[in-house]
Protein backbone atom coordinates (compact mmCIF):
# COMPACT_ATOMS: atom_id res chain seq x y z
CA UNK A 1 0.00 0.00 0.00
CA UNK A 2 1.19 3.13 -0.78
CA UNK A 3 1.85 5.36 2.26
CA UNK A 4 3.03 8.72 0.74
CA UNK A 5 1.84 9.53 -2.82
CA UNK A 6 4.28 10.30 -4.92
CA UNK A 7 5.13 11.63 -8.20
CA UNK A 8 8.31 11.09 -9.95
CA UNK A 9 8.76 15.17 -11.62
CA UNK A 10 11.78 14.33 -14.53
CA UNK A 11 14.09 17.05 -15.94
CA UNK A 12 11.79 17.44 -19.34
CA UNK A 13 8.76 18.51 -17.85
CA UNK A 14 10.50 20.53 -15.32
CA UNK A 15 11.83 22.56 -18.73
CA UNK A 16 8.12 21.98 -20.57
CA UNK A 17 6.54 23.30 -16.94
CA UNK A 18 8.88 26.71 -17.05
CA UNK A 19 8.73 27.19 -20.50
CA UNK A 20 4.82 26.91 -19.89
CA UNK A 21 4.97 29.14 -17.06
CA UNK A 22 6.97 31.83 -18.70
CA UNK A 23 4.32 31.79 -21.21
CA UNK A 24 1.70 32.42 -18.94
CA UNK A 25 3.55 35.64 -17.18
CA UNK A 26 4.48 36.93 -20.94
CA UNK A 27 1.41 36.68 -22.06
CA UNK A 28 0.24 38.67 -18.75
CA UNK A 29 2.06 41.97 -20.11
CA UNK A 30 4.40 41.67 -16.59
CA UNK A 31 7.86 42.24 -16.88
CA UNK A 32 10.05 41.90 -14.19
CA UNK A 33 13.13 43.63 -13.83
CA UNK A 34 14.40 41.12 -11.08
CA UNK A 35 13.91 37.67 -10.41
CA UNK A 36 14.32 35.95 -7.09
CA UNK A 37 14.65 32.78 -6.26
CA UNK A 38 12.99 31.04 -3.36
CA UNK A 39 15.83 28.66 -2.40
CA UNK A 40 16.18 25.98 -2.60
CA UNK A 41 13.37 24.59 -4.07
CA UNK A 42 12.55 27.58 -6.69
CA UNK A 43 16.75 27.62 -7.59
CA UNK A 44 16.03 25.82 -11.55
CA UNK A 45 12.63 27.10 -12.34
CA UNK A 46 13.86 30.79 -11.61
CA UNK A 47 16.76 29.92 -13.65
CA UNK A 48 15.37 28.74 -16.53
CA UNK A 49 11.92 31.31 -16.33
CA UNK A 50 14.83 34.06 -16.88
CA UNK A 51 16.17 32.29 -19.87
CA UNK A 52 12.86 32.09 -21.52
CA UNK A 53 11.98 35.38 -20.40
CA UNK A 54 15.37 37.08 -21.12
CA UNK A 55 15.58 38.20 -17.76
CA UNK A 56 19.16 38.77 -16.66
CA UNK A 57 18.64 39.74 -12.32
CA UNK A 58 18.39 36.51 -10.37
CA UNK A 59 19.22 37.12 -6.94
CA UNK A 60 17.83 34.11 -4.43
CA UNK A 61 16.70 34.60 -0.18
CA UNK A 62 15.94 31.12 1.41
CA UNK A 63 12.68 30.79 2.63
CA UNK A 64 12.58 27.60 4.38
CA UNK A 65 9.77 25.15 6.22
CA UNK A 66 10.17 21.28 4.88
CA UNK A 67 13.16 20.38 6.72
CA UNK A 68 12.25 16.97 5.27
CA UNK A 69 10.89 15.57 2.10
CA UNK A 70 6.84 15.56 2.59
CA UNK A 71 7.36 16.03 6.11
CA UNK A 72 6.31 19.58 7.28
CA UNK A 73 8.58 21.73 10.18
CA UNK A 74 7.22 24.02 12.71
CA UNK A 75 7.46 27.14 11.41
CA UNK A 76 8.75 29.03 8.05
CA UNK A 77 11.99 31.19 8.57
CA UNK A 78 14.51 33.44 6.56
CA UNK A 79 17.51 31.76 6.97
CA UNK A 80 20.13 34.50 6.09
CA UNK A 81 18.19 37.95 5.94
CA UNK A 82 19.50 40.45 4.32
CA UNK A 83 18.67 43.70 2.58
CA UNK A 84 19.14 45.04 -1.05
CA UNK A 85 17.65 48.11 -2.47
CA UNK A 86 14.69 47.00 -4.97
CA UNK A 87 12.92 50.54 -4.78
CA UNK A 88 12.91 50.64 -8.68
CA UNK A 89 12.45 47.73 -9.39
CA UNK A 90 9.32 45.06 -10.53
CA UNK A 91 10.04 41.69 -8.43
CA UNK A 92 9.13 38.07 -9.84
CA UNK A 93 9.30 36.01 -6.91
CA UNK A 94 9.82 32.25 -8.03
CA UNK A 95 8.98 29.18 -6.61
CA UNK A 96 9.01 25.16 -7.45
CA UNK A 97 5.61 24.68 -5.73
CA UNK A 98 3.20 26.43 -3.46
CA UNK A 99 2.03 23.87 -1.00
CA UNK A 100 0.78 25.48 2.34
CA UNK A 101 2.19 28.77 0.84
CA UNK A 102 4.12 29.28 4.40
CA UNK A 103 8.11 30.10 2.93
CA UNK A 104 6.60 32.41 0.08
CA UNK A 105 4.25 34.30 2.20
CA UNK A 106 7.23 34.80 4.41
CA UNK A 107 9.70 35.74 1.25
CA UNK A 108 6.81 38.08 0.17
CA UNK A 109 6.13 39.84 3.75
CA UNK A 110 10.39 40.25 3.82
CA UNK A 111 10.76 41.36 0.42
CA UNK A 112 8.05 44.26 0.20
CA UNK A 113 9.15 45.25 4.00
CA UNK A 114 13.37 45.29 3.41
CA UNK A 115 14.13 45.64 -0.35
CA UNK A 116 10.57 47.94 -1.25
CA UNK A 117 10.64 46.80 -4.49
CA UNK A 118 7.80 49.04 -6.97
CA UNK A 119 5.71 45.95 -7.44
CA UNK A 120 6.19 42.38 -7.17
CA UNK A 121 4.65 38.94 -8.60
CA UNK A 122 4.56 35.86 -7.41
CA UNK A 123 4.96 32.57 -9.94
CA UNK A 124 5.21 29.22 -9.06
CA UNK A 125 5.30 25.47 -11.48
CA UNK A 126 2.58 23.99 -9.49
CA UNK A 127 -0.21 25.42 -6.92
CA UNK A 128 -1.97 22.82 -4.67
CA UNK A 129 -5.24 24.79 -4.77
CA UNK A 130 -7.16 23.01 -1.91
CA UNK A 131 -4.87 23.57 0.63
CA UNK A 132 -2.26 26.82 -0.06
CA UNK A 133 -2.82 29.65 1.75
CA UNK A 134 -1.96 32.11 -1.50
CA UNK A 135 -2.55 31.90 -4.94
CA UNK A 136 0.16 33.12 -6.59
CA UNK A 137 -0.36 35.39 -9.34
CA UNK A 138 1.66 32.63 -12.33
CA UNK A 139 1.33 29.31 -12.20
CA UNK A 140 1.49 26.30 -14.18
CA UNK A 141 -0.23 23.47 -12.94
CA UNK A 142 -2.81 23.31 -10.23
CA UNK A 143 -2.97 20.21 -8.24
CA UNK A 144 -5.69 19.45 -6.56
CA UNK A 145 -5.12 16.22 -4.87
CA UNK A 146 -2.29 16.34 -2.35
CA UNK A 147 0.64 14.30 -3.62
CA UNK A 148 4.68 14.87 -2.95
CA UNK A 149 6.86 15.78 -5.81
CA UNK A 150 9.94 14.01 -6.22
CA UNK A 151 11.67 17.25 -8.22
CA UNK A 152 15.15 16.07 -9.81
CA UNK A 153 17.04 18.34 -7.70
CA UNK A 154 16.02 16.76 -4.46
CA UNK A 155 16.45 13.22 -5.67
CA UNK A 156 19.43 12.18 -3.69
CA UNK A 157 18.00 13.87 -0.26
CA UNK A 158 14.38 12.27 -0.61
CA UNK A 159 15.66 8.92 -1.33
CA UNK A 160 17.74 8.84 1.30
CA UNK A 161 14.89 10.34 3.64
CA UNK A 162 12.47 7.54 2.22
CA UNK A 163 14.58 4.46 3.05
CA UNK A 164 15.57 5.93 5.88
CA UNK A 165 11.59 5.90 6.83
CA UNK A 166 11.15 2.78 5.91
CA UNK A 167 13.92 1.34 7.81
CA UNK A 168 12.50 3.15 10.98
CA UNK A 169 8.80 1.90 10.11
CA UNK A 170 9.92 -1.89 9.65
CA UNK A 171 12.48 -1.74 12.38
CA UNK A 172 11.74 -5.26 13.42
CA UNK A 173 14.07 -6.13 10.56
CA UNK A 174 17.37 -5.74 10.93
CA UNK A 175 18.58 -7.00 7.83
CA UNK A 176 17.52 -6.23 3.83
CA UNK A 177 19.07 -7.30 0.49
CA UNK A 178 19.10 -4.51 -2.16
CA UNK A 179 15.59 -5.86 -4.18
CA UNK A 180 14.01 -5.89 -0.50
CA UNK A 181 14.27 -2.44 -0.20
CA UNK A 182 13.91 -1.57 -3.88
CA UNK A 183 10.64 -3.74 -3.96
CA UNK A 184 9.38 -2.26 -0.20
CA UNK A 185 10.62 1.84 -1.67
CA UNK A 186 8.12 0.69 -4.71
CA UNK A 187 5.28 -0.20 -2.57
CA UNK A 188 5.85 2.53 -0.04
CA UNK A 189 5.56 5.57 -2.39
CA UNK A 190 4.65 4.16 -5.52
CA UNK A 191 7.69 5.12 -7.70
CA UNK A 192 10.88 4.28 -8.28
CA UNK A 193 13.75 6.72 -8.66
CA UNK A 194 16.10 4.41 -10.69
CA UNK A 195 18.97 2.62 -9.97
CA UNK A 196 21.78 5.12 -9.81
CA UNK A 197 20.00 7.08 -7.05
CA UNK A 198 19.09 4.27 -4.93
CA UNK A 199 22.27 2.67 -5.16
CA UNK A 200 23.83 6.69 -4.41
CA UNK A 201 21.19 6.96 -1.36
CA UNK A 202 22.11 3.56 -0.29
CA UNK A 203 26.24 4.51 -0.06
CA UNK A 204 25.23 8.03 1.79
CA UNK A 205 23.40 5.50 4.68
CA UNK A 206 26.56 3.54 4.88
CA UNK A 207 28.42 7.16 4.98
CA UNK A 208 25.79 8.26 7.77
CA UNK A 209 26.14 5.07 9.43
CA UNK A 210 22.62 4.22 9.56
CA UNK A 211 23.46 1.16 7.25
CA UNK A 212 26.90 -1.29 6.66
CA UNK A 213 27.02 -3.56 4.12
CA UNK A 214 28.44 -7.13 4.69
CA UNK A 215 28.07 -10.31 2.05
CA UNK A 216 26.08 -8.13 -0.45
CA UNK A 217 23.19 -7.22 2.71
CA UNK A 218 22.50 -4.34 4.47
CA UNK A 219 22.66 -4.37 7.97
CA UNK A 220 20.39 -1.67 9.70
CA UNK A 221 22.83 -0.14 12.36
CA UNK A 222 20.49 3.17 13.76
CA UNK A 223 16.89 2.63 13.99
CA UNK A 224 16.39 6.25 14.20
P1 LIG B 1 5.23 25.51 1.40
O1 LIG B 1 5.79 26.57 2.30
O2 LIG B 1 4.43 24.50 2.19
O3 LIG B 1 4.37 26.11 0.31
O4 LIG B 1 6.42 24.70 0.72
C1 LIG B 1 7.77 25.11 0.79
C2 LIG B 1 8.66 24.30 -0.11
O5 LIG B 1 8.69 22.93 0.28
C3 LIG B 1 8.24 24.25 -1.57
O6 LIG B 1 8.72 25.37 -2.27
C4 LIG B 1 8.90 22.96 -2.05
O7 LIG B 1 10.28 23.15 -2.33
C5 LIG B 1 8.74 22.06 -0.84
N1 LIG B 1 7.45 21.33 -0.94
C6 LIG B 1 6.34 21.58 -0.22
N2 LIG B 1 5.34 20.75 -0.56
C7 LIG B 1 5.80 19.97 -1.55
C8 LIG B 1 5.23 18.92 -2.34
N3 LIG B 1 3.96 18.53 -2.18
N4 LIG B 1 6.03 18.33 -3.27
C9 LIG B 1 7.32 18.71 -3.42
N5 LIG B 1 7.91 19.68 -2.73
C10 LIG B 1 7.17 20.33 -1.80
Amino acid sequence: MVKVPTKLVTWDEIVEWSMGLAEVIKKSGFKPDVVVAVSRGGYVPARLICDFLLVDNLVSLQSQHWTEAAKVAEKAIIKFPYTIDLRDNKILLVDDIVDTGDTLILARDFILSEWKPRELKIAALQWISPVAKIKPDFYYIEVRDWVWFQYPWTRHEDTTQFIKRILVEEKEKREWTFNELEVKFRESYGIYVGDVYFRLALRTLVELGVLDVKDGKYLVKVSR
